[in-house]
Order: structure tokens, then sequence, then C-alpha cells
């Protein structure tokens, strides 16, 4: 029998609570197979092997009363979430009966669970790594194809073992200098300086790569910020209606009406996008209230992750349309589709102004503003949404989400944190290094830098840190 660190056994739904056809309680630790039985009608499962299903009743032994038909899933140590033995027991989905399940268990001797308690266990038995536990939590809250796929290759150890590899060189490293300080005087060398040199140049290169990829993580696990702005009357708010395929936006024929922001998400092609619809932007706004929205247009303009403009294709000139657009986007290095809008409308002589004016000049004008691909569509006819959803998705894809399916991605916060602290020493270790600077420093910097990585994926862990990821959990997982 394999021993692990707990002595008591936990107990929780595992499934959300309120009414279901069916829900799932949770049990792990030493007495988890113990306590089932005493209620079952099967007392063989004390003897039965690991994953094994046993159907049977729920009954409480002082009234004799039965509780629930059930199915028990019987999961033996080590080969289980959380390395103990698990016991799930599927009932049915009432309130009521998960109620009489947990206090029955609660009788025979388990400990409600605490939030996360069953994914700290699985860490703290060597199942997960911390980078793997929160992945754990991710992927409950995974609510994009590529949110999903990220999680899932953090929850297998991508990211972990790249930083687990990198740790383990420079550890040798660390024990060398160690070496070298304990021999004091004699001026031995036993570290490889050149080797040194060359592993740190290497392990700055894969932690800058993990944060730059923080960026793209973010991207994902937020959400894409798309503004849409443009003239009053453009038609921003119809858009976003159409994109969101509901009517959250009030759609109004008088100029100037939109004016809080109004929005909402939308995955498209497994990318999540946040859309922002904005007041309309005038030269002369009507009164105040509009001149503070056009105020505020501007500052969600430059903390986007992508421009939309819309036109109106009748009311205003190529031209008009690009000097807008630069001005909005003055300073800033951000991704911007032009997008007219009423195709319905326009006369075919003004769309192939636009077409000739966008495409032609793209190649020859060095204004970044010609870039921006042209998009025609009737958001009021629902025309042309699918060339604009292409669109959004080929530019961020072209940006740098193209190698997202193998590339490993940090998404959390506390990650990005602890790398950035990692960069910070390990920088410091190699302009020790070029300066000559003593072991006692290069040392000193290095373990800093081991004790952020080691943070990461929970080598060095403290009992705050493990308090606060895993209180995040909603219990019963
Ligand atoms: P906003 O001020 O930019 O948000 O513009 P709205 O979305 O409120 O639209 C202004 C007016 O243009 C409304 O009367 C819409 O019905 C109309 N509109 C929007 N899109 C189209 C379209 O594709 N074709 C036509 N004909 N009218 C549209
Ligand atoms: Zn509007």
């Amino acid at each position: 029998m394999v021993q692990t660190i707990f002595s008591d056994t936990i107990v929780a739904l595992s499934t959300p609570s309120g009414a279901g056809a069916l829900a799932v309680v949770r049990l792990s630790g030493p007495a988890a197979v113990a306590i089932t039985a005493a209620v079952f009608s099967k007392k063989s499962l004390t003897k039965a092997a690991g994953h094994t299903l046993h159907y049977g009743t729920l009954r409480d032994p002082a009234s004799a009363e039965i509780i629930d038909e059930v199915v028990v899933a019987l999961y033996r140590a080590p080969r289980s979430f959380t390395r103990e033995d698990v016991v799930e027991i599927s009932c049915h989905g009432s309130d009521y009966v998960v109620r009489q399940v947990l206090a029955l268990l609660l009788r025979h001797g388990a400990r409600l669970a605490e939030a996360g308690e069953f994914t700290k266990r699985a860490f703290l038995n060597g199942a997960l790594d911390l980078a793997q536990a929160e992945a754990v939590a991710d992927l409950i809250a995974a609510d994009s194809a590529l949110s999903h796929k990220v999680a899932l290759n953090q929850l297998r150890g991508g990211f972990s073992q790249e930083l687990r590899d990198l740790r383990a060189r420079l550890v040798k490293f660390a024990a060398l200098l160690e070496l070298e300080l304990d021999f004091g005087e004699e001026d031995v060398e036993f570290a490889d300086r050149t080797g040194l040199a060359r592993l740190l140049d290497e392990g700055r290169g894969v932690v800058a790569a993990l944060l730059h990829s923080f960026e793209l993580g973010n991207v994902i696990k937020n959400g894409i910020t798309a503004v849409i702005a443009g003239r009053p009357n453009a038609g921003k708010s119809t858009l976003l209606n159409a994109l969101l395929r509901e009517e959250r936006a009030i759609v109004s024929a008088i100029p100037g009406t939109t004016r809080d922001f109004i929005e909402d998400e939308v995955s498209i092609d497994g990318l999540r996008f946040r859309f922002v619809d904005t007041a309309g932007l005038r030269d002369n706004p009507a009164d105040e209230v509009e001149a503070i929205g056009v105020q505020r247009t501007r500052q969600r303009v430059r903390q986007a992750a992508l421009l939309l403009y819309l036109f109106d294709l009748s009311e205003i000139t190529p031209a008009e349309v690009r000097a807008e657009i630069r001005e909005l986007t003055a300073g800033l290095d951000l991704p911007v589709l032009a997008v007219g809008n009423k195709t319905d409308l326009a006369t075919a002589e003004t769309l192939r102004a636009f077409e000739h004016a966008f495409n032609s000049a793209s190649t020859a004008s060095p204004d970044s503003t010609a870039l921006a691909p042209l998009v025609l569509l009737a958001a009021g006819q629902n025309q042309g949404l699918e060339a604009l959803q292409a669109a959004l998705v080929a530019q961020v894809r072209g940006s740098a989400l193209e190698n997202t399916a193998s590339a490993t991605i940090v998404t959390n916060v506390r990650h990005a944190r602890a790398l950035e602290t990692a960069a910070a020493h390990l920088a410091a270790v190699q302009a020790g290094l070029d300066t000559g600077r003593g072991t006692e420093l290069l040392a000193a910097d290095l373990r800093h830098a081991l004790a952020a990585l080691g943070e990461i994926t929970g080598e060095i862990s403290s009992e705050d840190l493990l308090t606060s990821i895993f209180t995040q959990f909603c219990i019963g997982k």
C-alpha cells in the first residue's frame, strides 16, 4: 500500500450545485473506500480493485433508510488524481439527495473539503506540479478553443518541463559555485566560467521567450480587445449587434446617440474577441456629454489590441478615412481594419474608388494607415460579416498566434512575475561574470534566479503561496 501524507479523508460535491440529472460526490484519502463501503450495499467494495465501477444503493445504517441508487467509481492509490484512494459517487442530481449523501459520508468519518483541496493534494502528493495545478483551474474556466488548448498543454506539463530542465542545469552550476565558496582562500574554480556564460545566455533566452509569450497568453485568456470607432451613424452599434447576434447596443438613426461603451465577447474561429462599441467621433460634438464620449473613445482606442475603423461608404472619401485613422492611431502601434459599411446604399463607382484607393496604395505608400486592409459590408443587412470575421482572425494570427499549438505560452500572472524576477537575476549573474565579480555575488544572484524559477513549478513554495493559489478554486476541485 502506498503511503501518502494526509491521514484524513475529504469529501465534496464535484459537479455544480443545483438540480441536474446526475451529481458526483468525490472522496479522497486513506479511508475513502472504507467510508463508502460502510454505507454502500456492496460490502465487497473494500476488496475491489482500482479503476472499477460498482452499482448499488446508499443506505443510512442507523435508520436503514435508502438514500439513492448510485454508481461508485473506485480509484486506488497511487493511480488517481490525488494519488490517494479516490471514490466518485454518481448519484441523482437533486440538492436534497446530494445533501443527504454528503451528510451520510461526513457522519462516517469524512471531512468536508476546502476550496481547491483535491487539486492541492494532487500537488502535494506529487501528481502535478504547481503550474499544472493552476492549469486545472484554467481548464475549468476555458471558454474558447484556444484557451482550452493552452491550458491543456500546460496541464500536460509542456511549460514546466522546459523550466525544470533549465533549473536543473543552473542548479549544477550553483552547486559548483557554492563548492568554490567552501574552499574559501584557495583560489579554485570548479565551475567552468565559459560554460556558465553559455548556459546563462541560453537560459535568459528561454525566460525571455516565455515572458514574451505572456502578452499572447493574456490575449488568449482575456480576449482580444477590438474597438469599433468611427463617425456617428456609421453603423457601429449595428455592427456590434450583428457580431454579437443579439440586440445589446441601442441602434438609433439620430447621430451621436451611442454614448456609453457597450461591449461583449464573442469567439471566432477559436479566438476570443472582446468588441467595444464607442461613442461616435465628431469634430464638433453637439453637447458636453457627447464631447466626453469622444474623449473616452480616444482613450479606449489607446487600450485596444485592434481597431475597427467603421465608416459609411457614401459619407466619406478614402482620403478622409486614412486621415481619421492616422489621427486616431497617432503614436500607437495598432493593427487597423478599415471597414466600409452600407454597401447596399453605395454606388458601384464609390465601391470601386475605395477598393482602388486601398489596394493600390498599400504597396506604394510608406504610410502605415494605407496598409489597413479594407473590408466592405452592410452590417444592417448582415452582409459581409464572414469577410470581416476572416479579416479579424487573419490580423491576430498574422501577428503572433501562428504557432500557438506547439509553442509554450505563459498565461498566468504569477508565472510572469516570477519569470521577470528570474530574468533580472540571470542578467545580474551574466553582468557579474563579464566584470569578473566575486563568486559570492554570482552565487547569490544565481540562488535568487533559481528560487524564482522554482516558485513557478512549486519546487520551492511557501504555505502562503499555496493557500493563495488553491483558494481560487471552488470546493470540489
Ligand atoms: P452608430 O452611430 O455608428 O452606432 O450607427 P448605428 O449603428 O446607430 O446606425 C446608424 C443608422 O445606420 C441606423 O439607422 C442603422 O439602421 C443604419 N445602418 C447600419 N448599417 C446599415 C447598413 O448596412 N445599411 C443601411 N442601409 N443602413 C445601415
Ligand atoms: Zn452607436
